[in-house]
């Protein structure tokens, strides 16, 4: 009989000539189960994405009240949908008081684009600028404002009128003007191999915005929902974005998204023209009742503390091997660092061979990927790094 890997190898769109291949069918809480029944630590959360685990009981219940209830009932923004209403009026209740103002998505991307198109309704201008090795997303709105010329070279003509900046750089600022309609920027960049903004950067970035008119989208789909010891890393920046963008972590395991600003702002999609941006699926009642329970998981478990400890005990049990040049990024959103991109690579393979799923970045294949849930214990970390430590000292004796 033809396998599934078969199957999924002949009739599934690839994206790799290689692929994981894992075949995964089974997870919970921290745990992935493939065909033989081998366990995986999912050290990487799905990217970024399950950060109370997999398969979460609060999350299920959720899911299978609302779908015997109503699933889809009519494109978004019609219906006065109760799961929508609620996730809206708990996730504003936690933001600053101008981010009042929900537009559910699907993903990240739609997030992107979505933001994209209401800086330009509201500022009537066309410029956008965002930073080298920034990510935010595959569509071809969020593909123009990637700040990596490899992964967008091939697909041209892209959006006209798209300034990239380096990261981090006060002095490039100084070229914002009353032609850019927004920045967007990561707070903490992911795909860059976790490289934080600068406190003092974010804070002279949001000044000049206001000060030009100029819309700051932040996106905080990679750190948002506790990953980096926050509920949301802006709280850590002391600024307050225009607009906010959120997925991943957000629904538990669900795909959904969001885009959120003031009222007045988000008031320019209702006309001129009419129906400025429209979507079937966003908000989809089950997601967003599957968010609804994510949020209360993580607020209820204090998560986003969990998080500075997942840090401690990580720095703790793996800054002193040699191998690994650095550690970066901020609560369980981390960066290893090493010398050689086939070395990390090597690294990589091992731990996967050794139960422990980690992964390498876009932009920086030279460094690993450390998100596990938040919910993950503490002798399961030390479990963890240890798999790392021994697949380390086993990648550098192929050598
Ligand atoms: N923005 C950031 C910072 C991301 O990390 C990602 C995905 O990795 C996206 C946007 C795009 O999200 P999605 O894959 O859901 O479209």
């Amino acid at each position: 009989m033809i396998s599934q890997r078969q199957l999924f190898l002949q009739h599934q769109a690839q994206t790799s000539p290689s692929p994981l291949m894992l075949e995964i069918v089974k997870a919970g809480g921290i745990y992935l189960e493939d065909r033989e029944g081998k366990k995986y630590i999912d050290f990487i959360s799905g990217i970024s994405v399950s950060n109370i685990g997999h398969c979460h009981p609060e999350v299920i219940a959720a899911i299978e009240q609302q779908a015997k209830t109503y699933m889809h009932l009519m494109v978004y923004g019609e219906y006065v949908q109760s799961p929508q209403v609620l996730l809206a009026k708990a996730l504003t209740d936690l933001l600053p008081p101008s981010l009042n103002s929900v537009y559910f998505v699907n993903s990240g991307a739609e997030a992107t684009e979505g933001a994209m198109k209401l800086a330009k309704r509201y500022t009537g201008r066309t410029e956008i600028v965002c930073f080298k090795n920034a990510y935010h997303g595959s569509t071809q709105g969020a593909l123009s404002v990637m700040g990596n010329e490899l992964y967008k070279q091939s697909f041209r003509p892209l959006l006209p009128g798209i300034r990239i900046f380096d990261f981090n750089s006060e002095e490039q600022l100084e070229l914002l003007n009353e032609n850019t309609a927004c920045v967007m920027i990561e707070l903490i960049q992911g795909e860059a191999g976790v490289i934080p903004a600068e406190i003092n950067f974010i804070q002279k970035l949001r000044a000049l915005c206001s000060e030009k008119g100029i819309v700051l989208i932040i996106d905080e789909i990679q750190t948002g929902f506790g990953r980096t010891g926050t509920l949301f890393a802006l709280e850590q920046y002391e600024i307050v974005p225009d607009i906010l963008l959120l997925a991943k972590g957000m629904g538990g395991g669900m795909p959904v998204g969001a885009f959120i600003a003031d009222r007045k702002m988000m008031n320019a999609l209702t006309h001129n023209p009419v129906l400025g941006h429209i979507t079937t699926f966003g908000g989809n009642a089950v997601c967003c009742a599957a968010a609804l329970a994510n949020l209360k998981v993580i607020r209820e478990g204090n998560l986003e503390k969990r998080a500075l400890q997942i840090e401690l005990i990580i720095r703790n049990k793996l800054s002193s091997c040699k191998t690994i040049k650095a550690i970066r990024g901020k609560g369980a959103f981390l960066a290893l660092d090493f010398e050689q991109e086939s070395f990390n690579f090597r690294v990589i393979e091992k731990c996967i061979q050794y139960g422990l799923i980690t992964d390498w970045f876009l932009f920086c294949a030279h460094a690993m990927r450390i998100a596990p849930p938040l919910t993950i214990e503490d002798a399961e970390l030390e479990r963890s790094c240890e798999i790392i430590l021994k697949s380390i000292s086993e990648a550098g004796k192929r050598n």
